[in-house]
Parts: structure tokens; C-alpha cells; sequence
């Protein structure tokens, strides 16, 4: 028996190492991965850069507190702000601290405005924020839910992309309005970009904050370093992670200076958030990424998988009903049950992650080639094949 809590349905697999796009097991038995951890592994397995970053972090010092000077946060957070909307940024070590902090800088703008009655945010059906008391109560998921007590107040849920339903939600206490704009969990459903520009009007006319969670569409899984970019608009606040860190635990909330501002000393922390280690490993994360034609890659490589994947989905229709996504942040909305196309990739030697909305999720590391991007779509077509003689 497990001494571990049962709360992940594991398969038995586990792995010894990786490299590039790979995981090796312990025998040996090579796997192509397109789950990257679920859109963690940004750089693939052991990228010499990041692995140089970390070795050379740790003979200098591991840990010092935030009551500290830290260079390495310093440089991270400037260099963040510089690629981004953002003026200021909180670093935490996951993405629900990530979200979690989003939602106290809401708040905490509005008390510090004189109006500490608004306090709620509207959130959308099929959003995932994260497994923390806050974050389930965002996300509003009856499933995360169940058995945990009441839900922590402050959250109007929706329906659909649907700028009228988010209007009708407005009270004198709505703070701002929390989405992803894409959906990862929740199956890859992104958000129109017509959609994301009414609602920066709507939360401008009616001073809300417009509060992103790019924990998995953020840093260049869509081809840009953030999947509102596309969209040609900014946030007030954003939550980011999964990549962030390439594998190491690092979480960051991302503001403008007017939300910045209202957290004084002594209103947020974390112990390990923008500890050196993770901000030497986002630094050299990002030297990779920002470097000239990174994000370019990231697209081309995400249209020919997506042209692979309309291709196999035409001559598959009875397995898949649906291609979507933005760059390497794909998905295929399935037919029968998801569970049994990943299951039929795993054999075959491609990891892979379901989604709701029965969507099969592929992310490749952002530094996936062609060849893996072929290898892939051809065991894709072999498994859509054996689902249909089945
Ligand atoms: C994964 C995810 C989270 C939660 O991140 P953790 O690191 O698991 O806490 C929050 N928001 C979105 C959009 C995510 O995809």
C-alpha cells in the first residue's frame, strides 16, 4: 500500500529520466512527451541552460528570506514587467498561490480605493484556479467542492463567453472579473478575442479589474509570452506558473503600479516564493525564451500540429469531433471517451493529458521539433486506428 494520500489516479508508470522532448522509464522504454508535466517542462527535460542556472545557484546559496535583498527575484520581476502590461510582481511557488494572490490584490486595490464592499469576482463555468479553499470556490466546480464546507464567499459565476451574462452579474460589489483565455482544464476552450476586448471595455466603464489566470497559457505556450497578448489587450492583475519555472516550483502574480501599490508591507508573503534557486532557474527560463524567434518557433510548430491534427480528425471523424487551441496549448475533443485515446497514446509510447469537456490535451516542451510533432501525429493517427477497429 501507498503511504502517499490516494488522491491522483497514478498509472503505473514512472520515470527515470528525461531529455529534450523524452522520458525514459526504468527500463529503458522511451516515451515522447506531450504533457510536459501538464505545460510545465517548458524547455523539455535537463535543458543545459536551465540546468547550468540551477548547479551554479546552488554552490552559492539556496534560501534567504524575503526580509532579504534578493537579486535574482529583483531581476525576474523587472524583466517580466519589462515583456509585460505589468509594473509589479508577488513570486509564489504554484499557480493557485499565483491565483490566490490575483484575488487578494482585487481586493485589497478596491479597500485601499476606499470601497472594501467590493470584494466578488466573476468567474466562468469550466474555469479550473487551482485546489486551495479560494481557488475551488473560483473555479466553482462542484466536484472540487464536495466535502470541503462551505465555499469561501466572493465569487458570481457565469455561463458561456457571454458579455451580457457577465454584465447582468455587475452588483456594487464586484471587484473584477477572473478568467483564463484558454481554458486548460476546463478543455482548452478559449475565450473569443472579441470577447476579452468587451470585457477590458465593460471593466474599464465600470472600474473592475480584469484579473487573467495564465497559469498554463502563459510563458510562449500560444506563440506569444502571454495568450492575452493575441487578443491586443492587458490585464490589471495576472496569475503565472507552470512554465515559469521550467520544473522548479515558481508561481508570480504580475500588476500595474495602481494594484501594486495597495500591497503594503505586511498585507501578503511566502516563505519559498522567490527563493534563489527558482529565480536563478526563471531567469535562465527566460533568457531562452525572450531570445529573438523563440515565440516564433513556438507558433510554426503549433500550426503544423495543428494542420496534422485537422488532417487526422477529418479521416477520423467517429474518434475526434474537434481541433482546438492556440499554439502549443492544443486539444482534441473526442468522441468516445478521452481516457481511452490517452490510454491508447500511452501504450504507444506518447504521454498525454486529459481535459475536460472530453478533450485530449497535447503539450509538447515549447522546444519540440518537427520530427517529434510527426512522430507524435503518426501515433495519434495508429491510436485513433485501433480506437475505431475496437
Ligand atoms: C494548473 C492551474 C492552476 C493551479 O496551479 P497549481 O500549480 O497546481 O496550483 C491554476 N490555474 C490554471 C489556469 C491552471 O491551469
Amino acid at each position: 500500500m501507498s503511504a502517499l494520500l490516494p488522491t491522483y489516479a497514478r498509472s503505473d508508470l514512472s520515470f527515470a529520466r528525461g531529455e529534450g522532448a523524452f522520458l525514459f522509464d526504468e527500463s529503458g522504454e522511451r516515451y515522447l512527451d506531450f504533457s510536459s508535466g501538464i505545460a510545465v517542462t517548458a524547455l523539455g527535460h535537463a535543458h543545459p541552460r536551465l540546468l547550468e542556472a540551477l548547479n551554479e545557484q546552488a554552490q552559492k546559496v539556496w534560501h534567504v528570506s524575503n526580509l532579504y535583498g534578493i537579486a535574482e527575484q529583483e531581476r525576474l520581476g523587472r524583466r517580466l514587467c519589462e515583456a509585460t502590461f505589468a509594473d509589479r510582481v508577488f513570486f509564489a511557488n504554484s499557480g493557485a498561490e499565483a491565483v490566490e494572490a490575483a484575488i487578494k490584490c482585487a481586493r485589497r486595490y478596491h479597500f485601499a480605493n476606499g470601497a472594501p464592499e467590493r470584494y466578488r469576482l466573476i468567474t466562468f463555468e469550466g474555469a479550473f484556479h487551482g485546489r486551495t479553499l479560494a481557488t475551488i470556490a473560483a473555479g466553482g466546480q462542484a466536484k472540487h467542492l464536495e466535502g470541503f464546507g462551505p465555499p469561501v464567499d466572493g465569487f458570481d459565476q457565469v455561463a458561456g463567453f457571454d458579455i451580457d451574462a457577465v454584465k447582468g452579474a455587475i452588483t456594487e460589489e464586484t471587484a473584477g472579473v477572473l478568467l483564463e483565455p484558454i481554458m486548460g482544464e476546463g478543455g482548452m476552450r478559449e475565450a473569443p478575442y472579441r470577447f476579452l476586448q468587451e470585457l477590458r471595455t465593460l471593466c474599464d466603464e465600470h472600474g473592475l479589474l480584469l484579473v487573467f489566470d495564465e497559469v498554463q497559457s502563459g510563458v510562449g505556450r500560444t506563440g506569444r509570452l502571454y495568450a492575452h497578448e493575441w487578443a491586443e489587450i492587458t490585464p490589471d492583475i495576472m496569475s503565472s506558473a507552470k512554465g515559469l519555472g521550467g520544473g522548479f516550483p515558481v508561481g508570480a502574480c504580475l500588476t500595474t503600479e495602481v494594484v501594486g501599490q495597495a500591497m503594503v508591507p505586511g498585507t501578503h508573503g511566502s516563505t519559498f516564493g522567490g527563493n534563489p534557486l527558482a529565480m536563478a532557474v526563471g531567469n535562465a527560463l527566460l533568457d531562452v525564451v525572450l531570445e529573438p524567434g523563440f515565440l516564433e518557433h513556438v507558433a510554426q510548430m503549433g500550426l503544423k500540429l495543428k494542420q496534422r491534427l485537422a488532417g487526422i480528425a477529418d479521416e477520423h471523424n467517429e474518434i475526434i469531433a474537434e481541433v482546438r487551441g492556440q499554439g502549443l496549448m492544443t486539444g482534441l475533443q473526442c468522441k468516445p471517451q478521452n481516457t481511452h485515446l490517452v490510454s491508447a497514446l500511452r501504450e504507444r509510447g506518447l504521454l498525454t493529458v486529459p481535459a475536460g469537456d472530453n478533450v485530449v490535451r497535447l503539450l509538447p516542451p515549447l522546444i519540440v521539433e518537427e520530427e517529434e510533432i510527426d512522430l507524435a501525429t503518426r501515433t495519434i493517427d495508429a491510436a485513433c486506428a485501433s480506437l475505431r477497429s475496437s
